[in-house]
């Protein structure tokens, strides 16, 4: 029997309704994650690859009508990893 196919998370939510279908979403992401149809101002964008985001929130700060809320994982929001695991040693 084949594994249950695990259902991806998706980083960011765009509010159709105040979406101004400009691009800068698909132009910033570093990733290239984020896909909008360049010369068509009816379609919104699409995240196309919602496992690689790395949740840098450039897409939500360029939003010129903050369209984007991004959605952080329950992994990343309940981490108890200490902040020197995570980051190493200060160096003093
Ligand atoms: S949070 Fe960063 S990596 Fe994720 S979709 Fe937005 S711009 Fe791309
Ligand atoms: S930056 Fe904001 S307004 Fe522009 S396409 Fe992306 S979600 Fe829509």
């Amino acid at each position: 029997m084949p594994a249950e196919a695990k259902p991806v998370h998706n980083p960011i939510r765009i509010d159709p309704e105040v979406c101004v279908k400009c691009n800068l979403c698909d132009w910033i992401c570093p990733g290239d994650l984020i896909y909008k149809e360049e010369d068509n101002r009816e379609t919104l964008p699409v995240v196309e690859y919602p496992d690689e985001c790395w949740y840098c929130g450039l897409c939500q700060s360029i939003c010129p009508v903050d369209a984007i809320t991004i959605i952080f994982p329950k992994q990343m929001i309940q981490c108890k990893t200490d902040v020197t695991t995570l980051l190493g040693k200060v160096v003093e």
